[in-house]
């Protein structure tokens, strides 16, 4: 009963689990960082994206029938650009964030990345492009070198080594008897919860998408814990375009362009200092965030 309950509430979380039940051996195919729900046309292996810019053009979405989430949303992040979502509860942020990764498709309207629809790749390879990070740490069963390659098979232990420096993981990790033979996962070391999101932000840096979904991080690590990961984070979505789901307020501050979602549509787009001078939705909710 709890398992259909919960891949009612969230297919994508379901899916996420299963595989982590999985051997690493089995899941080549998870350099998931999400899962796809709906399996596009993957006959269609030809489509490429021939551009960095993501656009979400008329995108309708829900997830029953009959009920829409996201009504004809259309934004464009050109590269580079720091996005926030903000918005109330419920209002569609995380959902707009899985379309714009590619982890759902839209009912009607289309998601591009240049000119080539995500929804008609193979979501392997659009796991090259964008990639969306979020509060789940997936650990598999293996070895923390297993765990390295799912983001990119065939890599060379010095580019592991490098992508666990690149995320401040190096002490640690050199530390470990068998070093990347290691095993983690139930069963083999256990990981504290700030290691293993260095683990899946080593996974990115390995993997490379330029295009991060950041569904933001509710933290349950220690505060020291938490600022030291923040500014590996940092450094990996250094150069990157960042489209981040600000269920809180400090990430959408200093983003590029914040847009207000409220009941699956775009209401306000802009700077932090130009929604504040508009005084309408985003300026209701800073002063609500700052108590
Ligand atoms: P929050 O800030 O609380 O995370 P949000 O703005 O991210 O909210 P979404 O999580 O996108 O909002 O949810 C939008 C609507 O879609 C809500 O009504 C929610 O109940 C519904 N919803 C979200 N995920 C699913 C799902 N996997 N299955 C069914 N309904 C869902």
């Amino acid at each position: 009963g709890a398992l259909i309950a919960q891949m009612m509430v969230d297919p994508v979380n379901l899916i996420l689990r299963w595989y982590d039940e999985l051997q690493v051996a089995q899941v080549s195919l998870a350099r998931l960082v999400g899962v796809r729900e709906i399996e596009p046309d993957a006959g269609d292996a030809e489509v490429r994206p021939d551009g960095r810019a993501v656009r979400a053009d008329e995108v309708r979405f829900g997830y029953r029938e009959g009920v829409d989430v996201l009504h004809r949303v259309s934004m464009d992040v050109p590269p580079g650009t720091r996005l926030a979502l903000v918005g109330p509860s419920g209002a569609g942020k995380s959902t707009l964030g899985r379309l714009l990764a590619g982890i759902y498709a839209p009912r009607t309207g289309r998601v591009t990345l240049g000119a080539a629809e995500l929804s008609r790749m193979p979501a392997e390879r659009v796991r090259e492009h964008v990639a969306l990070v979020n509060q789940e740490h997936h650990v598999f069963v293996g070895s923390l070198r297993d765990n390295l390659l799912l983001a990119r098979a065939g890599a060379e232990d010095a580019e592991l080594w490098a992508a666990l420096g690149a995320v401040d993981a190096e002490d640690w990790a050199q530390g470990l008897d068998d070093g990347l033979d290691t095993e983690v996962g139930s069963g083999g070391l256990s990981l504290t919860p700030a290691q293993a999101q260095q683990i899946a932000l080593a996974r990115l840096v390995l993997a490379d998408p330029h295009t991060l979904v950041l569904d933001e991080a509710t933290s349950l690590l220690d505060p020291r814990a938490a600022r030291h990961l923040e500014r590996s984070l940092a450094r990996v979505l250094d150069g990157r375009t960042v489209v981040a789901i600000a269920h809180r307020l400090h990430t959408a501050h200093d983003a590029d362009v914040i847009a207000v979602v409220e009941n699956g549509r775009i209401t306000e787009l802009g700077s932090h200092t130009d929604l504040v001078a508009a005084d309408g939705a985003y300026a209701a909710l800073w002063r609500s965030w700052h108590g």
